[in-house]
């Protein structure tokens, strides 16, 4: 078999999105699945709209992913190579100079355009199967505005040749251009690639996917906090999936287990919950170190200095935010709001709020927490973990009520509606916040 040469030739108008990751996601794993090679190709034959800013955005977020390149070419670097082409096919009569009226005074009055044999080209799709063209309604196109200046489906056509790609995957909006590209390899007696095009990511309405469906580019992804082993293993099973249920694939395994064959005809949906639960999943599996330093880049600057001062508290705490994130950067919010505070400094609250439900009276409560704080007295410190903690009050708590004892112990160690359950909270705080700050709630209760 010839050597598999696959690219991802994206236009430097705009940053890396994340469909466009799909895009060179399946042609770096095509590649990588065949020992082939990867190439990375910046098409920014249009001047105006192309900027240095975007293809260092789009080089950024495929680095950051892991999908790296063999080579890399920009188009604005291979004029000559154009050039060349534009001269031999005009010597072979497949392409003329074209006199034209100029649209507005000044403007060139030649072009270059290809002369188009007029015929129905059939190409064979990975995904759609055979596709049938009739080319005379393209009349004889433009293929350069001069010798200097390829207009964008020539240089493709060059560039694919040049580079010996063997197979072209990209999306389906492209699909309506082979017809003329092939026209164009033909007449240069270039081989013709195995086309592939990726049905669109749709929004969930089915409408053209944009930002506001949470839809973003990569680099935005990642200052959100997201993994790129989450993306990526989001996007891979956006229009392929390796033919049964299973949903966490690393790219190791996606390099053994994809294909072509597999990629789905219909248009894939988005659904930002399923990115969500992709990287929840892949930061419970990230090493703890990592965890705490993205969490700790996340707090504002009063918090990072409790959590320097505090350092022991900071790692108990990091399981608890972890179980309550989906992405780091849901930690900033968070402790905006102050659900950390707590933690690190004696809560403040309302005495009513240490009353559970229809328990109206105070002393009652003061009672429970009374016993609560006796038994959690006899633990040893060194047995200070949750699972000793529940086991001691628990007891008392299913006798006497278990909300009317662990929703004012609970509170009293959090000044909150809604933290983590009394037994964490309490081996978190150790022995002796967690009986400072009941006694406190009990002397409020008891005044
Ligand atoms: N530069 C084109 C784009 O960004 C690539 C099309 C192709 O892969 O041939 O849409």
């Amino acid at each position: 078999m010839t050597n598999v040469i696959t690219r991802f030739a994206p236009s430097p108008t705009g940053v890396l999105h994340i469909g466009s990751v799909r895009t060179a996601l399946y042609s770096w794993l095509y590649a990588r699945q065949n020992n082939g090679r990867f190439i990375l190709r910046i098409e920014d034959t249009d001047k105006e709209r192309s900027k240095k800013e975007f293809e260092d955005n789009i080089i950024d977020g495929l680095n950051w992913l892991g999908l790296n390149h063999d080579e890399f070419f920009r188009q604005s670097d291979r004029a000559v190579f154009y050039k060349e082409r534009i001269i031999e096919l005009i010597a072979k009569g497949a392409v003329y100079i074209s006199k034209e009226e100029p649209k507005e005074p000044g403007e060139r009055a030649e072009v270059l355009r290809f002369k188009n044999p007029n015929k129905v080209v059939t190409f064979r799709d990975e995904v759609r199967g055979d596709i049938s063209f009739d080319t005379t309604e393209l009349g004889d196109f433009v293929i350069a505005k001069d010798f200097d200046t390829p207009l964008y489906h020539f240089a493709v056509v060059i560039d694919d040749f040049d580079m010996g790609v063997t197979h072209i995957i990209r999306g389906d909006d492209a699909i309506s251009n082979t017809p003329r590209q092939i026209l164009i390899q033909e007449a240069l007696g270039a081989p013709r690639p195995i086309y592939t095009h990726l049905p669109m990511i749709l929004a969930p309405d089915k409408s053209k996917l944009s930002k506001r469906h949470g839809a973003l580019a990569v680099t935005e992804y990642r200052e959100e906090g997201y993994l790129p082993e989450a993306i990526l293993n989001f996007v891979a099973l956006m229009g392929w999936n390796p033919g049964n249920d299973q949903e966490i694939i690393s790219l190791e395994e996606m390099i053994k287990l994809f294909s072509l064959e597999k990629v789905q005809k219909g248009g894939a949906v988005w659904n930002i919950d399923k990115l969500k639960w992709f990287n929840k999943h892949y930061i419970k599996l990230f090493p703890v170190g990592k965890v705490s330093d993205e969490i700790f880049a996340r707090f504002p600057d009063a918090l990072r200095e409790k959590a320097e001062a505090n350092p022991k508290i900071f790692g108990k705490i990091i399981p608890v935010i972890v179980d309550h994130i989906s992405t780091f950067g849901e930690v900033h919010a968070l402790a905006e709001a102050g659900e950390y505070d707590y933690f690190f400094d004696d809560p403040t609250y309302q005495r009513e709020s240490l009353l559970w439900k229809d328990e109206n009276e105070p002393h009652v409560a003061g009672q429970k927490l009374q016993k609560v704080l006796a038994l959690i007295d006899d633990i040893d410190d060194a047995f200070f973990v949750p699972e000793t903690i529940k086991t001691a009050i628990w007891g008392y708590a299913t006798e006497a009520g278990r909300g009317s004892v662990l929703w004012p112990m609970r509170y009293a160690l959090s000044g909150r509606d809604k933290s983590p359950d009394p037994f964490t909270l309490a081996s978190i705080l150790g022995k002796e916040t967690t009986i400072h700050r009941i006694e406190g709630a009990i002397k409020l209760l008891l005044i």
